[in-house]
């Protein structure tokens, strides 16, 4: 590990640029495998491997995100910035949800524990439209 803490300048080469540029486009938090099937199509030759490792180095400089949420797959994210997940407990889609949590959420976990609390991770379960409707049509079946 040659990790110092620093944010190190990365050379953008042309498939790191496409990956970030097709995983922006892609509001669905996709998976790497999902990333490749993209990225495939103006790089044909590329690798899933390769896929694997840039989507790493960009996550490691900040420039997109892996999510942390309880899902089966390893889902990405081309908004490094703050903000919220609502997951399917059903199909595991994820969508982006514009939320406002109040600062202090951070201040009352670090009066509730003995962490040095430096940011939080927040996933809402639910169920998604597609799937809402999909079981109302079943329910009106049966
Ligand atoms: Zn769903
Ligand atoms: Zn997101």
């Amino acid at each position: 590990m040659t990790d110092d803490g620093l944010q190190k300048p990365i050379r953008m080469t042309r498939q790191r640029c496409v990956i970030l540029d097709q995983l922006r486009k892609m509001k669905c938090h996709p998976s790497a495998d999902e990333v490749y099937q993209r990225v495939r199509e103006e790089l044909p030759r590329v690798s899933l491997g390769t896929i694997y490792r840039n989507l790493d180095v960009l996550c490691e400089c900040g420039l997109i995100q892996r999510l942390e949420t309880a899902g089966t797959q390893r889902r990405f994210d081309g908004n490094a910035g703050e903000h919220y997940h609502v997951r399917c407990i059903v199909c595991d889609r994820i969508d982006d949800i514009e939320l406002d949590v109040p600062d202090e959420i951070e201040q009352r976990a670090r009066e509730a524990g003995d962490f040095d609390i430096v940011g939080h991770r927040l996933e809402f379960v639910g169920i998604c439209p597609a799937c809402r409707k999909a079981r109302s049509q079943n329910a009106s079946t049966n």
